[in-house]
């Protein structure tokens, strides 16, 4: 099959649903200059993520993480722009033919783009928190901190940690049930940029799938779920859902 073969049989799938879901990976965000993990592109090979990303590491070095995120993370996230993958999405909704979007990201690009309702299964990096008192700040604010302070603190004198899933971490547990909610109550299943392989988010797709619902996967490499999805797309999340959603207007610049 064609790629353009597979993008009409996506139009077709996406216009016949009524309760889509979109669950979406580090993938999404690639075209918008965020690197993923997996896969191409080793902008964040200076720093270990088995270091940065991981809890035990975090408390017994959190100065690690902090200079991770003032040299790459902080930049990354301040250049970013949702992609047409993320407005996509954002015009479905407004069609009412998506009803939930899971998302592993962490970047809080949807929520940027303007998608109304999304899970986030591992957290906002955007969101500051402090781990005694809960006081919440932003990324500007702590970047600011630490020109003064490294590791930086809260005035109540407790430990700041992104408001993330680090490994080692569980994941919440309000955005898992709202999560399986969703795949249990969708028609179409649309993954998008997921390696599939990052448990227990990689159980929705199949959960879904064993439900009844179509399922879609669209992921430049292959995916352990490839073998048993109705559609799998292997290309750019941006470029396939540009063909596919068509938009009134020239509210969107796709450049
Ligand atoms: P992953 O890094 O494991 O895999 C990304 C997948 O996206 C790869 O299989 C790759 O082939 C594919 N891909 C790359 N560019 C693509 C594109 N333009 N269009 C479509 N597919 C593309 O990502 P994951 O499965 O989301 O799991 C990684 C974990 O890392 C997640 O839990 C997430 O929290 C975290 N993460 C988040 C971000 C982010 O927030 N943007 C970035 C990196 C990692």
């Amino acid at each position: 099959m064609t790629v353009n073969d597979a993008i009409s049989q996506l139009k077709d799938i996406i216009a016949s649903s009524s309760h889509l879901v979109a669950f979406t990976g580090a993938g999404l965000s690639a075209e918008s200059g965020i690197p993923t993990y997996r896969g191409e592109g080793g902008l964040w090979t200076k720093y270990d993520p088995a270091k940065y990303a991981n809890i035990d590491y975090f408390h017994k070095d959190p100065s690690y993480y902090w200079s991770f995120f003032r040299d790459v993370r902080y930049p990354v996230l301040k250049k970013a722009q949702p992609n047409a993958a993320h407005y996509a999405l954002v015009e479905l909704e407004k069609r009412g033919t998506l009803i939930q979007v899971i998302t592993q990201n962490i970047d809080g690009l949807h929520q940027e783009a303007g998608q109304e309702d999304v899970i986030e299964l591992h957290g906002n990096t955007r969101r500051i928190i402090c781990l005694d008192c809960g006081k919440e700040y932003t990324i500007d604010e702590v970047y600011g901190m630490l020109k003064h302070e490294h590791p930086p603190s809260c005035p109540c004198g407790g430990r700041l940690k992104p408001d993330v899933v680090f490994f080692g971490e569980p994941l919440p547990q309000l955005a898992l049930e709202k999560a399986r909610d969703a795949a249990l109550d969708c028609d179409s299943f649309l993954v998008l940029g997921s390696s599939l392989v990052v448990t227990p988010a990689a159980h929705f797709p199949r959960l879904a799938k064993e439900n009844g619902a179509a399922l879609i996967i669209v992921n430049l490499d292959e995916t352990p779920l490839d073998t048993i999805a109705d559609l799998v797309i292997h290309g750019k999340a941006g470029e396939v859902l540009s063909g596919v959603i068509e938009y009134g207007g020239n509210s969107i610049n796709w450049d």
